[in-house]
């Protein structure tokens, strides 16, 4: 039996926790960062990996949510970037996200060993009009930088 090429399905990774995939134009010029096995781009909630996934899969596939996206930007997710939404984190949409909300809770850790006196913030969360927000925080030379933002 001759394998009938489903090219769209050949170009999608599909996380079975989150029960969503993403489909990649195979003729991206940065195509070829992706792998067969990726981390999911929301890892840090399902603990799940993307898979490409062919014809095989597509009956119990079919019902999932699918994104469109680029390659680089799927490779930026996968190594815990965000999506493209997420990683729009400008002063003056932060300002007005953060501005007198009330905090739902905060991923925290000593900066040193035996109980330093000071702390390092991962994450904030924090309730808005639209829902829980969790900032993600990374350090830079000028201070700290918040490099994404996800639904909590
Ligand atoms: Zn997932």
């Amino acid at each position: 039996m001759i394998r009938q090429p489903t090219p769209e399905l050949e170009h999608r990774w599909w996380c079975s926790r989150c029960k969503e995939g993403y489909e990649v134009n195979p003729l991206d010029p940065k195509y070829l960062l992706l792998t067969p096995v990726m981390r999911c781009p929301k890892f840090d909630i399902c603990g799940g990996y993307l898979q490409r996934r062919g014809s095989k899969r597509a009956n119990v596939v079919k019902n999932w949510q699918v994104f469109q996206v680029k390659a680089h930007d799927l490779w930026l997710a996968t190594q815990g970037f965000g999506l493209v939404g997420e990683r729009k984190c400008s002063p003056a949409r932060l300002l007005k996200l953060m501005t007198s909300r009330i905090i739902a809770g905060a991923e925290l850790e000593p900066a040193g060993p035996g109980g330093s006196m000071r702390t390092i913030i991962k994450t904030l969360s924090i309730h808005t009009d639209s829902g829980i927000k969790v900032l993600h925080f990374a350090s830079s030379s000028k201070g700290a930088t918040i490099y994404k933002v996800t639904d909590g």
